[in-house]
């Protein structure tokens, strides 16, 4: 069994059990205030462990959704269990506008902007009247099934950390899926994923609302826990302390957000009576000395606390389920001879550096162009172009006939056009198969909450068993199960090969895919070109390796200083007195 599943199995015997046990009724309000808190640090795990999007705002989140029950069920008689998703709804709401104006902000911007949106709902709660300004609301009632009260003890035990448990269960599905994989691509890897037609900012607003909404939970269960909300539970302070929770604990691990809600809150306790006692004087020393705990932390444990258990936690390789699992939906394909690209004068000024002019060419379907030049010539910037991932000064790309000069990337790769990059780009903490089942991105459609409720199993199946074949197809079906990270170069570049071949291309574009491999390397990449020639894919090529690009190119673009010098056959171009000075600098 995986060691996610068999952890969640344990939580899950784990509840009922403590809840029989004749523990103490203070540590079951200790575990409470810790499944509360740690639903809240759940969604943090997703938003900063997962996706690097670093919020402080939190608590304000877990305040709309405890002040919406409080003054919901206190003014107008509303059962709980309604104003539960009135608040997730407000919540939503207010998520979807925060970070609809916050996520497209990038570095140090976002966690800025989080702090700002904690500050003034804070005072925003404070200082409405009707909320009870800093005072709060009073008197609420705890939660109940008919007759039953849940609201306090062992039953709200059960609920709170069964509610946990589901989180955690329904993030690490969603992780282990299509759309968790683009989730997991928006640390360090968001350009790699636009060119496999993956809209990222949607789904860091997407990631943005679970971690909202499950803090609205958590307020919701907070305010019928407590039976009072008051400003001070959701202000700046509180939201620092969740992130603090989060990062102790292991902010890349789901377990991560419950083990540093309980060590936090469990110390916090202790703190708060020892040392006063022991400085003699009463006051929040507490907050000091996790003032230096977090320094240290972030220093010398930047993974957490988690991460030492999960060192000797190795998972078990993916289980291999999808032989017998159907095909995903291919594309109708261009004639061997039909015009697949046509590049037209497409032009790119940075300032007033020409760095691609006026260029143009043409690859037919089933041919394999070479683009050529010395260094600094244009070949990335044209390759770029066309890809989409820099717009053009002017000039216009037809792809299969279609003018595809002012789509974004992702809009490219959707119509057929796959790439990989001069720079290896990838998640190096995810196997091999899963990085290039990412390029059959766009041949999918789970979404988030299917592929929470693991309704997406059968797709996922098709994708694992496409990423094979793929893999397969290039050489590359001994490393499936391998961590990308550890790859050499050589089989890095064909794992980047393999996930453009994933998305079912009409058109692969290389960019320097020699650049950097060992002799051996280097052949077994000629071995796979030479395949894909036979099999009547179409390959734009551009290479700095002349033998290579000689050996198995059809027709060839040769760039200086931006400009197009001449084009031709290996053989023309190989003859060309023109090119010959463009590399050697001599007429000769
Ligand atoms: P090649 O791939 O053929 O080596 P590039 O397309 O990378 O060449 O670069 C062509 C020219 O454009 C070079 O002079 C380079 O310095 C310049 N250039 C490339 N990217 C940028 C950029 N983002 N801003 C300014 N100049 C750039
Ligand atoms: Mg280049």
């Amino acid at each position: 069994m995986k060691i996610k599943n068999l952890a969640l199995v344990l939580l899950a015997i784990a509840i009922p059990v403590l809840a029989l046990l004749p523990l103490p009724d203070f540590w079951i309000v200790q575990l409470n205030y810790i499944g509360l808190y740690a639903l809240v640090c759940l969604g943090l795990v997703l938003l900063t462990g997962v996706a690097g999007l670093t919020s402080f705002g939190q608590a304000a989140f877990v305040g709309i959704g405890a002040y919406t029950t409080a003054w919901l069920t206190l003014n107008t008689g509303m059962s709980p269990w309604l104003t539960l998703f009135v608040g997730l709804a407000i919540t939503a709401a207010s998520a979807l506008i925060v970070g609809a104006i916050t996520l497209r902000m990038s570095g140090h911007y976002l966690p800025l902007a989080t702090i700002a949106w904690g500050l003034s709902l804070y005072y925003l709660m404070g200082n409405l009247a009707p909320l009870g300004k800093y005072d709060g609301l009073q008197g609420l009632k705890s939660l109940s099934v008919g007759s039953l009260d849940i609201g306090q003890g062992r039953l709200f035990f059960v609920l709170t950390w069964a509610i946990l448990l589901a989180g955690a269960a329904a993030l690490l599905n969603l992780l282990d899926s299509r759309p968790g994989r683009a989730i997991r691509s928006l640390k360090g890897a968001s350009q790699m994923a636009e060119a496999m037609g993956i809209n990222t900012f949607r789904y860091k607003v997407s990631i943005f609302l679970i971690a909202a909404l499950l803090a609205s939970i958590g307020g919701w269960l907070l305010a019928h826990f407590q039976l009072t909300v008051n400003p001070s539970a959701f202000g700046l302070k509180m939201g620092i302390e969740y992130l603090f929770m989060t990062v102790v604990g292991g902010v890349g691990y789901v377990w991560g957000a419950i083990v540093g809600a309980g060590l936090i809150k469990l110390l916090d306790d202790y703190l708060q009576v020892a040392l006063p006692a022991l400085i003699g004087t009463s006051g929040s020393y507490e907050v000091i000395v996790f003032g230096v705990a977090i320094v240290l932390v972030l220093k010398y444990l930047p993974d957490g606390l988690w991460s030492l258990v999960a060192r000797y936690l190795p998972d078990a390789p993916r289980k291999v389920d999808w032989q017998n699992a159907g095909n995903l939906p291919s594309r109708s394909k261009p004639a061997r001879g039909e015009s697949v690209l046509k590049v037209e004068k497409i032009r790119k000024q940075f300032g007033g550096l020409i760095a691609v002019n006026d260029i143009s060419f043409q690859i037919d379907a089933g041919q394999i162009v070479g683009l050529i030049g010395p260094n600094g010539a244009g070949k990335s910037t044209t390759f770029n172009l066309i890809t989409g991932t820099l717009s053009k000064t002017r000039g216009h790309v037809l792809f299969r006939g279609q003018d595809i000069s002012t789509l974004p990337a992702r809009g490219i790769a959707r119509q057929g056009m796959a790439r990989t990059f001069q720079h290896v780009k990838m998640i190096p903490d995810m196997t091999v198969l899963e990085n290039v089942a990412m390029g059959a991105y766009t041949r999918g459609h789970s979404g988030v909450i299917g592929s929470m409720l693991r309704i997406n199993k059968s797709e996922e199946q098709r994708m694992m068993k496409e990423a094979q074949r793929q893999l397969e197809r290039i050489g590359m079906g001994e490393h499936l199960h391998e961590q990308a990270g550890n790859l050499a170069m050589g089989p890095q570049r064909l794992m980047e090969i393999a996930r453009a071949l994933c998305s079912d291309p009409a058109l692969l574009l290389l960019d320097e895919p020699a650049a950097g491999l060992r002799h051996k390397e280097k052949q077994d990449l000629i071995a796979v070109l030479r395949q894909l020639q036979s099999e009547g894919m179409s390959i734009l090529l551009v290479e700095h390796d002349m033998d290579l690009v000689m050996d198995v190119c059809d027709h060839l673009v040769v760039m200086e200083f931006g400009t197009l010098l001449t084009q031709g056959t290996p053989e023309e171009i190989q003859a060309s007195p023109a090119v010959r000075a463009a590399y050697l600098g001599t007429e000769h």
